[in-house]
């Protein structure tokens, strides 16, 4: 997978967009920082014939206007500075988001104590992505066979004495009331929207916002990407993001311009998105297997999938492949179910196209793909539709503990907002 800040878009440069320059290697946009390269190239431009030219020049002066012409530069020089200062300070909002080794080692540890577990078992379940007593314990016992190769009775052994080890069983509504008090949440911009989530994007659940094109799916799953990584106070986790896109929607552009909205350091923010685009529905299938070896490493509290079912219609034809196409959309959806279990911390939110069904006559026609596999799968089902000009409206379908309601939230060049 690519880091975000990797992904060079040259061909998209359109007049007040923000573009990747070859130039000086940065990314630049409206604003300050395009006026900084303006600056940086007047710098480099000069070729060595203008060099000359100015010496020449220079030669020519008499002493008095040669110091003048220093103490000008000089004086343009330290201005020039103090702008970088003052970015600078703008910058400290945020950091780099250090990666996790430390842990990692721990979850190892704590699956080599495991009983009966050896050097040549541990190898395998680590090469299978079971590298945490978690994911033993979350995961089918078929999936860890067919993975690791490991045989029925030693991983029947292995989830249970994980189980055990985690204290997994029935526990008092008083515990499960002490977690969800403290679930955190990630902001998507807009208080109101917010406010119809209960405070925000939360973790432990897969969330689903569907609607129809344009009503703002992927500008919600970037805008995310972006505030995941803000400190608690302002509404985000310190943590990176993971995006799968399966369109070819993702756009750095867009991450810079709602960096500058919220006047953060762009290339940090790129940097703490792992992005990786799936060409299939197999290969999507595939990243989301890898994504979790990912998690703890990397220090991700987000996982976007933009669209999730996008790859599965348009490879599944005909009604023949129904039953088929279910049952894998279903094994998807439940690794995704499953990576909220092993890690309470994360957040999943997933986009979905929507069906007009033409046999509806009263209520709305429009509804999201994907039957009820995904509407059984997703936690929480958010339909979004157009309001005027960069309004667009959310409206909570289903969640198990929110009220149905509805909110409206715009769409402006820094990103979601009221
Ligand atoms: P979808 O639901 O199909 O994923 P998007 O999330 O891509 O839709 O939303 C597209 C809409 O987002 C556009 O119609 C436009 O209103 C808005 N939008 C996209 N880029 C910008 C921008 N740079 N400035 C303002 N609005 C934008
Ligand atoms: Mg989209």
């Amino acid at each position: 997978m690519a880091k975000a800040s990797e992904i060079e878009d040259n061909d998209s440069f359109k007049m007040g967009q923000p573009y990747f320059c070859n130039e000086c290697g940065r990314n630049h946009t409206k604003g300050k920082i395009y006026k900084e390269h303006l600056k940086y190239a007047q710098f480099e431009s000069n070729s060595e014939e203008d060099e000359q030219q100015e010496i020449t020049e220079l030669n020519e002066f008499d002493e008095k206007e040669l110091t003048d012409a220093f103490n000008e530069i000089e004086k343009e020089e330290s201005n020039y500075e103090d702008e970088n200062e003052i970015e600078d300070n703008i910058d400290s909002n945020i950091e780099d988001i250090p990666n996790n080794g430390e842990s990692i080692q721990e979850c190892i540890n704590a699956v080599k104590q495991l009983p009966g577990v050896g050097e040549a078992t541990l190898n395998k379940l680590i090469k299978a992505g079971f590298s945490s007593l978690e994911s033993i314990a979350f995961t089918p016992p078929k999936i860890i066979q067919q993975e690791s190769g490991l045989g029925d009775k030693t991983t029947a052994k292995l989830i249970k004495s994980s189980m055990e080890e985690l204290n997994i069983g029935f526990k008092s509504a008083v515990d499960v009331w002490e977690h969800r008090k403290n679930i955190a949440r990630i902001t998507t911009g807009s208080q109101e929207l917010d406010d119809l989530l209960g405070g925000g994007v939360e973790t432990g659940s897969v969330i689903e916002f569907f609607g129809e094109f344009r009503t703002g799916k992927t500008q919600i799953m970037h805008q995310l990407c972006v505030n995941v990584q803000l400190h608690e106070e302002k509404g985000g986790m310190e943590g990176k993001a993971l995006y799968i896109d399966t369109e070819g929607t993702f756009r750095p552009e867009r991450i810079i311009q709602m960096s500058e909205g919220l006047d953060l350091d762009h290339n940090i923010i790129l940097k703490n998105i792992v992005f990786g685009r799936a060409y299939n529905s197999d290969h999507q299938i595939l990243l989301i297997k890898e994504a979790s070896n990912l998690i703890k490493e990397q220090n991700i509290k987000l996982i976007v999938v933009d669209s999730l079912i996008g790859h599965f219609r348009s490879e599944y034809i005909g009604r023949g492949t129904l039953a088929n196409r279910q049952q894998t959309i279903n094994s998807h959806l439940h690794d995704l179910l499953r990576l909220c279990d092993i890690y309470p911390d994360l957040a999943i939110v997933v986009t979905n196209q929507v069906q007009s069904k033409p046999d509806v006559f009263y209520g709305n026609p429009i509804q999201a793909a994907g039957g009820n596999v995904v509407a059984h799968g997703s936690t929480i089902r958010v339909f979004l539709r157009k309001g005027k000009g960069e309004q667009r409206i959310a409206k909570i379908v289903d969640a198990p503990h929110l009220p149905e309601g509805e909110a409206i939230f715009s769409i402006t060049e820094n990103g979601i907002s009221d």
